[in-house]
């Protein structure tokens, strides 16, 4: 399990030796047996590893660099965005200002954080091209609950509380259907065409008097753009449903085309994607939902709102509100990186984010097109999807060309998805890598696809060079071995 430079803390432990110092004690001592109730004080002392400082930083060293993150490598890891974090967002939100308000403070002391998060909403209406923001949301998935949840307040306002039936596509991110679900709706799958977008005859079959939205993500999960989408919109709109847009790949538009444009009527962002929010490892995150103006009276309450002596104010007289989503006021400290974010890149260096993201992805697609199956050969935003099927005929899985990459100490990209390709490969490499990364990458996938014809085996039974190779993946999820165990 670990090599010699890795040594376990546990079994690396002398008797005696410590790793720190401290003063002598200066007040009196006390018998914790008189301060605690005996049934919560050791018997005997707690059996911890002894050893010095700097066994203990060669440790915790070790242990991060088995981790894989944006700041160690690339990580192609298609629908999550894993950009680069700039470091400047931290330095911001670790200001004394921002990191130590304490959520239940007096409004009149809060004022600047206050001033933050309108101004944020403020752009976030403008990327959108939406009316409303609210910051609650702690995610993506909750986002996509939480507006939901207004459609459905929404119809019920309107005497349509019998609209049941949330329409998704085939391609659809899995949180769609989910929060669907847990929102109380039925899911209806509309299918896709040959070229990878809603085939809008299905589409036609499936709206009706029982539908309540149709939930979209443009570029959809192939990265291609949905091209008929005004026509969708308008689908939906007749029969009185109302349009959702996933913006978990708003990176593909952001600047340069708006949901609010494209008939949607409301929105959620993934900030932890699309603008810098570290991301992985279950959060914080952060997942604004816009709405436009005729489901504002259902936005979760508080809403912050702009004083006319130009104060803020969370506002909780909104009778239509469908209450809170989240304990206070969202993640706060994410949503001052995306505010970070959005002031240092300006409204220039947003759209030159989109145009570096999808012009990434193209060529990253036309140089690995020899090598692999492309299903939908079309220009594509941010991201494209590969399927291995042709090295499934000789043996090798998509699983197994992602366990070799680990090998060349690159994250995999996204496999088995979306469901609609066999063997999935759903790359994006985002704007913020460098022509020489994307190439190293796309080396290695040549390499690969060269093994799987020469020495599949190679490739089958990678990893050759990480701490541990192959997992029981489904034990590991089922029963989870989370504490040191000495061998
Ligand atoms: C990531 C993602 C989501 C869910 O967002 P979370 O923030 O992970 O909850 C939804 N849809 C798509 C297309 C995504 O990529």
């Amino acid at each position: 399990m670990h090599n010699e430079n890795q040594s376990l803390i546990f079994e690396i432990s002398k008797e005696g030796r410590v790793g720190y110092s401290l003063e002598a004690l200066d007040v009196p001592e006390v018998d914790l047996a008189e301060l605690l109730p005996t049934n919560l004080v050791r018997a005997e002392a707690a059996e911890l590893p002894e050893v010095s400082e700097l066994d203990i930083m060669r440790h915790y060293t070790a242990l991060s660099r088995r981790n894989h993150g944006v700041d160690s490598g690339f990580y192609p890891l298609g629908s999550c965005t894993m950009k680069y974090n700039p470091k400047i967002n931290e330095a911001v939100a670790r200001l004394s200002g921002f990191a130590n308000v304490h959520p239940l403070q007096d409004e009149s002391t809060v004022q600047g954080a206050m001033e933050l998060l309108y101004d944020l909403q403020t752009s976030l209406v403008e990327i959108t091209g939406m009316d409303e923001v609210t910051l609650q949301p702690a995610a993506g998935a909750h986002g996509e609950w939480t507006a939901l949840m207004m459609i459905r307040a929404f119809h019920e306002a309107n005497g349509e509380g019998h609209r049941n039936k949330v329409i998704v596509p085939d391609s659809a991110h899995g949180t769609n259907p989910a929060s669907a679900t847990v929102a109380g709706f039925e899911t209806v799958t509309v299918k896709s065409d040959e070229n990878g977008l809603v085939d809008i005859e299905d589409l036609r079959k499936v709206v009706g008097p029982d539908t309540a939205a149709l939930m979209l993500t443009n570029p959809n999960t192939l990265g291609l753009f949905e091209e008929n989408i005004i026509e969708m919109a308008e689908l939906i709109h007749e029969v009185g449903g109302k349009v959702y847009y996933d913006g978990a790949n708003l990176n593909a538009v952001m600047s340069k085309a708006r949901p609010g444009d494209m008939g949607f009527d409301c929105v959620h962002l993934n900030l932890h994607k699309t603008f810098t929010g570290p991301h992985g490892g279950g959060g914080p995150g952060s997942g604004p939902v816009g709405v436009k103006a005729d489901l504002i009276p259902f936005l979760p309450k508080p809403v912050l709102v702009k004083t006319e002596e130009g104060t803020y104010h969370f506002d909780y007289e909104r009778p239509q509100s469908i209450g809170r989503v989240k304990p206070y006021y969202g993640n706060f400290g994410i949503n001052v990186r995306a505010y970070t974010y959005i002031r240092t890149m300006g409204p220039d260096g947003l759209k030159a984010v989109t145009e570096y993201a999808v012009l990434n992805a193209n060529y990253m697609m036309r140089r690995l097109e020899p090598f692999f199956d492309l299903p939908y050969n079309r220009h594509c935003k941010h991201e494209f999807v590969l399927s291995g099927r042709r090295q499934k005929k000789l043996g090798v899985r998509t699983l197994d060309i992602a366990k070799r990459l680990l090998d060349f100490g690159y994250h995999p990209p996204t496999t088995y998805f979306p469901l609609n390709v066999e063997e999935a490969l759903m790359i994006e490499p985002t704007e913020t890598e460098s022509k020489e990364t994307l190439d190293a990458f796309c080396d290695v996938m040549i390499q690969i696809a060269k093994e799987a014809e020469e020495n599949p085996s190679i490739v089958q039974e990678a990893p050759h060079t990480t701490v541990v190779s192959r997992l029981d993946e489904t034990r590991a999820a089922r029963t989870p071995v989370l504490r040191y165990q000495q061998a």
